[in-house]
């Protein structure tokens, strides 16, 4: 399932080059996107960078500056919210509180004025699709946290909208909750056969559901991707940062693709990586490389001039199934090593004060210019 990748592929919804401006402050910055059917999209970035601002204008609660917004090849500008194929679920899920969880659910069908029939058997069909089916008489005060969050669910697909968009819908709910719902969005995403749009500034929570990640700065896309593509082959340190944890050790070229040689004189090492980022000689650049991907070891390496620093533990995180180990070079500065814990700990090879080296392959890690 990758229809991005087919040209002649149509997308669902669209952003042509769309800008939207409070006053002189520019929300929404020139954005080019086409969103899938059936794909589950996530727009990903810190608070303020324009997320929602994006959702609103499909839902239909804004209107772009400049550009257009297209469902199904089609543009909706002037379309008003209840006449666009979407429905939006919003990060204070409000139900009604005086009425039954039933009532909620058919509150949309009942104001489309549906059959009272109708009503009835997709009521019943949504209380199944989200597993309430006892709970339809009571109200939501009556509810958990994570039952409330599967009525205002059931609500928002009552309609049958080709489209749902999801703005922080699980922020309420506890981690665990979190995670196990993220996996009912998964599977009520692909039962349904829908196009879910979720905003989230949760790079797990992105990585986890989505098939493709917008990440988003100061109102721009910065890299359109699946998540694997984001955390292995970012495109810049803004990405690399945001998506999990990173090590970046900045340098200066040697020699270009395919394999590029970075000499560092700020961590102490040449770095060998096999990458095709377009460099010239002499250019400034920025290895990154994840935590995971380095070894760790207190013997030193056959070749300890390229891929391999040297340094003492400060810090050693253990988080159950891994630990991270933090590094301080002898030039000052501190990398981080993960290791997984694949047997019970009872003595740790590697500890406090320890001096170590930490080594990496050609194919660990990702050549960035900016
Ligand atoms: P969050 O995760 O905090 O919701 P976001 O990425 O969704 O953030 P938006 O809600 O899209 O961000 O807002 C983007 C920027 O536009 C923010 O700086 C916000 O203050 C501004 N903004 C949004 N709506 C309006 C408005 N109606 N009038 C003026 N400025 C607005």
């Amino acid at each position: 399932f990758q229809p991005w990748t087919d040209p002649a592929a149509k997308p669902l919804i669209e952003f042509r080059n769309v800008i939207k401006r409070f006053g002189d402050f520019t929300a929404v910055n020139d954005v080019s996107l086409g969103i899938y059917e059936r794909e589950f999209f996530a727009l990903l970035g810190p608070s303020g960078c324009g997320k929602t601002t994006l959702m609103r204008m499909v839902a239909g609660f804004d209107d772009p500056t400049t550009g257009d917004v297209l469902l199904a090849g089609q543009s909706v500008k002037g379309l008003p919210p209840y006449s666009r194929p979407v429905n939006m679920m919003f990060q204070s899920y409000a139900l009604f509180p005086h009425m039954s969880v039933e009532k909620n659910i058919a509150f949309g069908l009942e104001m489309d004025r549906l059959p009272k029939g109708e009503i009835a058997a997709r009521v019943e069909e949504m209380l199944k699709l989200v597993k309430l089916e006892s709970f339809a008489k009571r109200k939501p005060h009556q509810l958990s946290g994570g039952q409330r969050q599967r009525v205002a669910l059931a609500r928002s697909l009552a309609k049958k909208p080709k489209v749902l968009l999801l703005d922080e819908p699980l922020g309420a709910l506890d981690r665990k909750l979190r995670e196990e719902t993220q996996f009912e969005l998964m599977d009520l995403q692909m039962t349904l056969g829908m196009t879910f749009l979720i905003v989230t500034h949760d790079q797990e929570e992105a990585m986890t559901v989505a098939d493709r990640i917008a990440v988003m700065d100061h109102g721009k896309l910065i890299q359109v991707a699946t998540p694997s593509e984001i955390y292995e082959q970012p495109i810049s340190r803004y990405v690399a940062d945001f998506i999990g944890d990173v090590n970046i050790i900045e340098g200066r070229v040697e020699s270009a693709a395919p394999v590029v040689t970075i000499v560092s004189e700020a961590a102490g090492t040449r770095v060998e990586v096999n990458s095709d980022t377009a460099v010239n000689a002499g250019d400034t650049v920025y290895f990154a490389i994840r935590p995971e991907k380095i070894a760790i070891s207190p013997d030193a390496p056959a070749e300890t001039g390229v891929n391999a620093l040297s340094g003492t533990v400060f810090d050693i995180g253990y988080l159950g199934d891994v630990s991270v180990f933090h590094v301080r070079l002898d030039g000052g500065r501190t990398i981080r090593a993960t290791v997984a814990n694949r047997h019970r700990l009872i003595d740790r090879p590697i500890s406090w004060d320890d001096r170590v080296w930490l080594t990496w392959g050609r194919d660990s890690g990702v050549v960035l210019t900016r």
